[in-house]
């Protein structure tokens, strides 16, 4: 086929049945000092080219076989398109049998960054970002149930059809699932000339210098008003939706004063069970080197350092005073050591003994911390923080000394929260064909090389 004859047809028609093809198969080769060669590439495995210098290795793989597959690519373009694209001369070779599209990866040295994968340096990722944030749908990370969202006029339509009749409390959600005493919040919702909120639960009235329990998480609404909705006034409730979706933030809590069931409805993406709500996605949502997309524990990076029990203390047969703790050495007149031999004075045990011959609770505590009040109450009580609490706070000291001594202690576990595939739950929640994002790049071939090492799989 001609590129005159595939711009009537911006689709690929030589690529479409290589998926089961086994070879690539190339017919005289004549790029740069090329000799005319012909040679079969097995498909869908690690395949590498070797010999010396100037023997054609790179006029091979980048300039005849990639030049030729990204050829193909622009072809699928109309013509139109291509004209802005520009044309790309056809590789000096006869025929190439099996290509599929491909992508390229120079050989220069790229940053040894962590954060870079194959996909963050060829930037197939940012498609599909792109494609994520342009197609995906989204699922609410607490009860797995399509988020929907809605247009206001489908808010009040469902509205009439669920709560016509009935007695109906249209409230606008200000606080949800957070703690404080929300003093300065209740007077800003007095002055703005309501009466009654519903607090965790509860319609009560709005009165001066009211507040909750500072350390106890809140659900706050503004009640907006009572009514029974009918479609003969569907102005009035029409205008109290508007309102709640206003001071809601987009979102609506509409409740059914008998029976205390509750509907959530938003402008955003919100799991109607629960109220959660997503905000659009983005294509900076499916970052990991972005805020707006990057896993809150692990800052993207899809692992932490840990401290654990081995790793500061490796061998349990050591005593404490002998180094047992690594990372504190042996033992000193420093604070520290005056702590954990005062703590292990209650446990009627010493920093002498083998630290595997220490009772396990005072092993706990020593690790864990311990508090104890005096007995006659006269003395201030006895609180040793834990040597882990302790060696954590040294991670994140100004010093890069401080935080080096204690890091060379730490191993790399996968990250908790993402479980390594280091976005934010509500980003792994977009799903296309059932499948997060970061679920795509940890796929691993067909017919991948015994031996080779592979992408983690789930
Ligand atoms: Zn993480």
């Amino acid at each position: 086929m001609t590129p005159k004859d595939s711009a009537a047809t911006p689709v690929a028609k030589q690529n479409s049945s290589t998926v089961d093809v086994p070879f690539i198969e190339v017919y005289g080769a004549r790029e740069h000092n090329l000799k005319n060669i012909s040679l079969k590439i097995p498909r869908n495995q690690l395949v590498v080219f070797t010999g010396i210098s100037g023997s054609g290795k790179s006029s091979l793989a980048f300039d005849t076989i990639y030049a030729e597959g990204q050829r193909r690519y622009m072809e699928t373009f109309s013509a139109y398109a291509r004209s802005f694209l520009g044309g790309l001369e056809r590789p000096n070779v006869d025929k190439i049998e099996g290509l599929s599209p491909v992508i390229s990866i120079e050989q220069k040295t790229t940053s040894r960054n962590p954060r870079s994968t194959v996909g963050t340096i060829t930037e197939i990722y940012d498609f599909l970002r792109l494609l994520y944030a342009r197609t995906a749908e989204a699922f609410s990370y607490v009860t797995g149930e399509k988020m929907i969202k809605q247009s206001d006029d489908q808010i009040v339509q469902h509205v009439l059809e669920h709560f016509s009749g009935k007695k109906t409390i249209v409230l606008a959600p200000v606080v949800k699932g957070r703690k404080g005493h929300y003093r300065e919040l209740f007077e800003q919702i007095r002055k703005m000339g309501f009466l009654r909120a519903r607090i965790d639960g509860e319609l009560v009235e709005l009165t001066p210098k009211m507040q909750v329990d500072r350390y106890k998480i809140h659900d706050i609404e503004i009640v907006i008003d009572k009514l029974v909705p009918s479609v003969e006034d569907r102005y009035r409730l029409s205008t109290s939706i508007q309102n709640a979706l206003q001071h809601g933030k987009g979102t609506v809590l509409v409740l059914d004063a008998d029976t205390n069931a509750t509907q959530f409805y938003s402008r955003h993406l919100m799991d109607p069970a629960t109220g959660i709500a997503y905000d659009d996605p983005a294509p900076n949502t499916f970052s990991f080197n972005s805020p707006y997309g990057a896993c809150p524990v692990c800052n993207g990076l899809g692992e932490i350092e840990e401290l654990t029990e081995d790793s500061i203390a490796p061998d349990k047969s050591l005593s404490i005073s002998r180094g047992g703790i690594a990372p504190l050495g042996e033992y000193r007149d420093i604070w520290i050591f005056s702590q954990i031999t005062a703590l292990l004075k209650r446990h009627k045990t010493s920093l002498t003994v083998p630290i595997s011959e220490i009772p396990a609770q005072a092993w706990h505590d020593l690790l864990y911390g311990f508090e104890e009040e005096d007995p006659k109450g006269k003395r201030e009580p006895f609180i040793f923080e834990g040597v882990m609490s302790f060696l954590k706070k040294q991670l994140e000291s100004d010093s890069e000394n401080v935080r080096a001594w204690v890091q060379e202690y730490t191993t790399q576990s996968t990250c908790p929260e993402c479980n390594g595939y280091r976005l934010k739950k509500e980003s792994l929640h977009f799903k296309l064909d059932d499948k997060h994002i970061g679920s795509w790049p940890k796929w691993t071939l067909p017919n991948w090389p015994p031996g080779w090492p592979t992408w983690k799989s789930d």
